[in-house]
């Protein structure tokens, strides 16, 4: 008699169910939930071998302090004391928290409270600020909070689709198959895609736009002033619903003056960004997905608001089929978002700059002080370190060491740092080996809580296995080492449930019309139905109980007048250009079957052997100009450092520039790391690093 629990798979934003069965000997199969509104039923193949990563081949399976197997009472003591002497000596910003968009939002929740709350320093940062912090910006900028406005469903509703800087068929292969279901059902569907590269998604577009990387923002003006010219201003919706339309389009003109000039920044022919422009001036459903070849550029931001302007400028919003719809990366970075897990955010969409909102939030978590402004983003933070400014971090759920850019200098930061501390469910990670306490987490399987997904779809992950070993949840550990800080009363959690509640509560506390995310009909759900969860989309109150599927139908937004604003953007090159030493733009993104760092999808055979190692991808005639060849090693290097990856030569990569993958840590690969040989270059207003242009030279090994 096998046992069967639902659960959501720890890996991509779309959040797909997954069902769980589980044999008398212990034996664990996976399969889609056909019930789970993200993917009824479907899964891809790294959702599909979740089976084979659940051994405990290389897990950390007991607390260790300074390199020795410890226990948990010396651990803990050992990195709450470590805090607490940094903030008597130094003052609360000596000390920084890096946390992670696999997180749980319990987990998430705990952490933020007792960084903001209780340490009084808002230097809590995520490595969401890589996938997503442009699109929380640019969501504010826009509708006044950050809200994703449209569902999954609206793929299949959509008359039209524009993927931008999305490879969806690898990196959200669910709602991917689910865009190919509908053309398929619907054959007037058209898809765009507007990517650099050639990319599995593009080869089966109806249209791809190989644009010159980093001019989005000229496309999408130059998209503005086509739809105000062709007369496809929705006036009534402009003039009720938004602000500063004139402006943005006056920005737009100068920024875009023909379609001549867009087809020139953008490295396209006029007809086919005559035909992008015809097609969706036509269609009314047009939903425009977004992802990291938009969010992770020093201009993210504005590329965002440039899109949101042209469904603003039509009234495509709120309604089905259509908007503008951000792909989050991780499984939980909207979860993220919701509990105020980045260092410039405050729990439940409050505002860290608001006075009102800080005082508000101090006095529900009964907290003595909250921090008057923003913290260090993630590659400030690590930069901080490396001076010396903070000096105790605590890092969970993520390998900054291999992830953020400049990645050996994050190494350099965290091998003269006072004090290290790493919760991780693997013991040998390239972070771990600067922690001087290590704390075993829990991982997928063993732990319970909820996640938020692309769609805002609230969704539980169950446990369904023995944690191994002294292995605990984050929950638990964060609110273990708040107690011995002193922070007894408001850190005595039980279970994840408690702090759901908590959080859920907060969301829905005094003014919580006033900022989109409210999920307060929770707050009072019994352990039952915290166990017995469904899948469902916040806002979700007391008068909304089976929650909200699409927002600003009505044309009110979260601005203090309720109305949305265009932005004015005028497009910005890249920070990195190439130059007669680095002649060739690094860009990196994923693989198909490989997640994050590879600590978990590095575990299963099926999933490794389809990618083997880091490879480059470029284009034959570079590849004949740089004298590197198919199938040999080459050395890319840049002026932060060098990697060394196998050569794929292929028409698919732009001329002028490569594409490397971002997942090989040492352990797979040593000489692969590519973020190595990015510069910590940001959106100056969001923080999001440019891991999209690169400047490298190629030669051959
Ligand atoms: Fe998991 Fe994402 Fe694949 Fe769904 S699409 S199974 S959430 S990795």
């Amino acid at each position: 008699m096998s046992q069967k629990i639902k659960t959501t798979c720890p890996y991509c934003g779309v959040g797909c169910g997954v069902i769980v069965s589980q044999d008398e000997r212990g034996a664990v199969t996976v399969a889609g939930d056909p019930d789970h509104p993200s993917n009824y039923g479907r899964l891809c193949s790294k959702g599909s071998a979740l089976a084979e990563t659940l051994g405990h081949e290389g897990r950390l399976l007991s607390p260790m302090v300074d390199g020795c197997v410890s226990d948990w009472d010396e651990a803990l003591d050992t990195a709450a004391k470590g805090f607490q002497r940094m903030v008597r000596d130094h003052g609360p910003d000596a000390v920084a928290f890096y946390v992670s968009g696999q997180l749980l939002t319990e987990d998430y929740y705990v952490a933020n409270k007792l960084m903001k709350g209780f340490i009084g320093s808002a230097n809590i940062d995520t490595n969401s600020r890589l996938c997503m912090s442009s699109a929380v910006v640019a969501h504010k900028r826009a509708y006044g909070a950050d809200i994703m406005p449209c569902s999954y469903e609206d793929l299949e509703r959509a008359k039209l689709i524009v993927l931008a800087g999305s490879n969806t068929a690898w990196c959200h292969p669910v709602l991917y198959q689910r865009m190919m279901e509908s053309k398929r059902q619907n054959p007037d569907l058209q898809v765009i895609v507007i990517d650099p590269r050639a990319t599995p998604t593009a080869e089966t577009a109806d249209l791809h736009l190989p644009i010159k990387p980093g001019s989005d923002a000229l496309l999408f003006n130059g998209l503005l002033v086509y739809l105000e010219q062709g007369g496809e201003r929705n006036g009534l919706f402009v003039n009720q619903a938004t602000q500063a339309c004139d402006e943005a389009l006056s920005a737009a003109k100068s920024d875009a003056e023909s379609i001549e000039h867009v087809a020139a920044g953008c490295g396209l022919s006029v007809e086919l960004v005559e035909r992008f422009y015809r097609l969706f001036a036509r269609t009314e459903r047009v939903v425009t997905l977004y992802s990291q070849g938009i969010n992770q550029s020093s201009s993210g931001v504005d590329k965002i608001n440039a899109i949101i302007n042209c469904h603003l400028l039509t009234g495509r919003i709120g309604r089905p089929g259509m908007g503008p719809f951000s792909l989050t990366g991780q499984p939980n970075a909207m979860g993220g978002r919701e509990v105020g897990g980045l260092a410039n955010q405050l729990a439940a969409h409050m505002a860290i700059e608001s006075a009102a909102d800080r005082e508000r939030v101090q006095r529900f978590w009964d907290a003595p002080a909250i921090p008057q402004k923003g913290g260090l983003k993630a590659v400030d933070l690590f930069s901080a370190i490396e001076a010396g400014k903070v000096r105790a971090v605590w890092i969970m759920a993520t390998n900054p060491a291999v992830s953020l850019p400049d990645s050996d200098q994050v190494r350099r930061a965290l091998a003269q740092c006072e004090l290290v501390v790493v919760s991780d469910c693997m013991a040998l990670t390239d972070t771990t080996a600067y922690a001087h306490v290590l704390f075993p987490a829990s991982t997928w399987g063993e732990r319970s809580g909820t996640v938020t997904s692309s769609e805002r779809r609230l969704s539980r992950q169950r446990a369904f296995l023995d944690t191994p070993g002294m292995a605990r949840p984050d929950w638990w550990i964060i609110s273990q080492v708040a107690q011995r800080m002193g922070f007894q009363g408001q850190f005595d959690y039980r279970q994840p449930k408690d702090v759901f509640r908590e959080h859920a509560a907060l969301s829905g506390f005094e003014n919580a019309g006033t900022r989109g995310f409210d999920i307060s009909g929770l707050a009072d759900l019994s352990d039952l139905q915290y166990e017995s969860l469904s899948p469902t989309q916040w806002p979700l109150t007391s008068s909304t109980p089976q929650g909200t599927a699409r927002l600003f139908g009505d044309g009110v937004f979260f601005t203090p007048d309720r109305k949305a604003r265009f932005v004015p953007v005028t497009h910005q090159l890249p920070r990195n250009q190439a130059d007669a030493t680095y002649p060739l733009i690094l860009n990196t993104g994923r693989v198909r079957d490989h997640w994050h760092t590879l600590t978990r999808t590095g575990l299963s055979p099926r999933l490794a052997s389809h990618t083997i190692e880091p490879y480059a991808e470029i284009h034959p005639q570079d590849a004949q100009g740089f004298g590197v060849v198919q199938g040999a090693l080459a050395q890319v290097e840049s002026a932060c450092g060098s990697v060394i990856v196998r050569v794929k030569v292929t028409t698919n990569q732009q001329q002028g520039s490569l594409f490397i993958p971002m997942h090989w840590n040492t352990q797979f690969a040593e000489t692969g790391r590519v973020n190595v040989l990015l510069p910590g270059v940001v959106d100056p207003l969001s923080g999001q690093p440019e891991f999209k242009h690169g400047r490298v030279a190629i030669q051959e090994r």
